[in-house]
């Protein structure tokens, strides 16, 4: 591998938690990987000094306010960085030439458009944006086949489960003797708490999840195991599984990250510390290693390793996703869209933790799925969700 130019890549969502992991590993290797853009929401000073740093040849803000103010500061500072603003840059960045690797980590919905244009243009796709692939899961694994992209799971139980499978599964789980998939979860921070001591916490306690640093959105996500459940989706996808072949284990300690049973009694579990950096490591690097700057597993620090299943009585997120999956159709699209307008208002402090399932489940009761033939019906099917969660709030003030 020395012996070849750098690695172009593209970090959508670079000043995210995942993105700036993504820049960590990538600045340990600069003979392997070199960064052609880096793509952000609103963070310009965050994205200002990365650019420093990294030297993409573009940038990206959603923005044009936004665009302008790095374009000034950039030239001040005499980088050569082109800056441009809105969707169409972002799919630009995503599928453009140059780009070998594109990092899919821009949270939630707005995510979708540029990782499709980063599958569709067969590039190496590291898949953190797990929103995208629950919203279009067909769509976006029929264009994966089609356009010859190599789609790793960036999502650290999807890059475990990635790790214990072998790698040809052209006959699918079932030809390779694999029979469940065990899908590990922290628990989140209410774990063992009971239903009605859930409805008065705060956003500031959803957030602090007790072993794993990570965006505000799929913080909530995990302390209301709808990440569970997004994940559950994403790995029927990724995996060609059934639901019912997805057992998530509760296990607090996150060490071992993700499991797979095979017909003759084995389970391979990946097992690390809870850092991110290694399955971004893993994706960028598949099928060579390199180091991600994570500390090596002290399994006598570890000490011992629990598991318990889930309680879908406290947290009915995890039921909801089940059935959207079975359901089928837009049912994901509809979950994914009623959940992101519902975390957003808890987070405002528009609405309290436990109604986040109350309007997910009133807004799937409301759209029943249709197939989700192509991109403008799971979109359609997006926003109709997302202004029928937006009624139950003004509802519910
Ligand atoms: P984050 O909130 O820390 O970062 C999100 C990034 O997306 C930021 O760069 C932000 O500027 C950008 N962004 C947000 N809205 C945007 C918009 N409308 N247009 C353009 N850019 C926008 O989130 P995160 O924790 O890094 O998570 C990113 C994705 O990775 C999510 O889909 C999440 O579910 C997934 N993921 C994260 C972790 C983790 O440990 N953080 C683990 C597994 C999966
Ligand atoms: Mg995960």
């Amino acid at each position: 591998s020395s012996a070849r130019p750098p690695q172009r890549v593209t970090v959508l969502g670079a000043t995210g938690s995942i993105g700036t992991s993504t820049l960590d590993v990538i600045a340990r290797h600069p003979e392997r990987y070199r960064v052609h853009a880096l793509t952000a929401g609103t963070r310009r000073e965050a994205l200002l000094a990365q650019c420093r740093v990294h030297r993409p040849a573009v940038a990206v803000l959603a923005r044009e306010a936004d665009a302008t103010w790095l374009r000034e500061r950039l030239a001040a500072a005499d980088i050569a960085t082109e800056v441009r603003a809105g969707e169409a840059a972002l799919v630009e960045v995503a599928e453009a030439g140059e780009v070998e690797v594109v990092m899919a980590a821009i949270v939630g919905a707005a995510g979708l458009l540029p990782t499709l244009a980063a599958v569709r243009a067969g590039k190496r796709v590291l898949l953190a944006n797990k929103e995208a692939l629950v919203m279009s899961g067909a769509l976006f694994m029929d264009a994966v086949a089609r356009h010859d992209a190599v789609l790793l799971p960036i999502d650290s139980e999807h890059n475990a489960i990635y790790q214990c499978l072998p790698p040809d599964r052209g006959d699918g789980l079932a030809g390779a003797g694999v029979t469940r998939l065990l899908l590990t979860a922290s628990g989140g921070p209410f774990r063992g708490w009971a239903p009605d001591a859930l409805a008065a916490v705060t956003p500031e306690q959803a957030c602090a999840h007790p072993n794993w640093s990570m965006g505000r959105k799929i913080s909530v996500d995990s302390a209301t195991l709808m990440n569970k459940g997004l994940e559950l989706i994403e790995a029927c996808w990724l995996f060609a599984a059934r639901p019912e072949q997805i057992q998530v284990v509760v296990h607090p300690q996150s060490v071992v990250h993700s499991m797979a049973a095979y017909s003759d009694g084995s389970v391979i579990a990946q097992l690390g510390n809870p850092d991110m950096r290694t399955p971004i490591a893993y994706g960028l690097a598949w099928p060579e290693r390199i180091a991600a700057g994570v500390e090596p597993l002290d399994l006598f620090q570890v000490a011992r390793l629990d598991f318990e299943p889930a309680d879908e009585q406290a947290f009915p997120c995890l039921r909801l996703a089940r059935e959207a999956m079975r359901a089928g159709g837009t049912a994901p699209a509809v979950l994914n869209a009623a959940n992101e307008v519902a975390v957003a208002a808890f987070l405002d402090g528009r609405l309290g933790f436990t109604a986040i399932a109350e309007v997910v489940e009133a807004v799937l009761d409301a759209c029943p799925a249709v197939p989700a033939d192509s991109l403008e019906q799971v979109l359609a099917e997006d926003a109709r969700a997302r202004r029928l969660a937006d009624q139950r709030l003004s509802l519910a003030r």
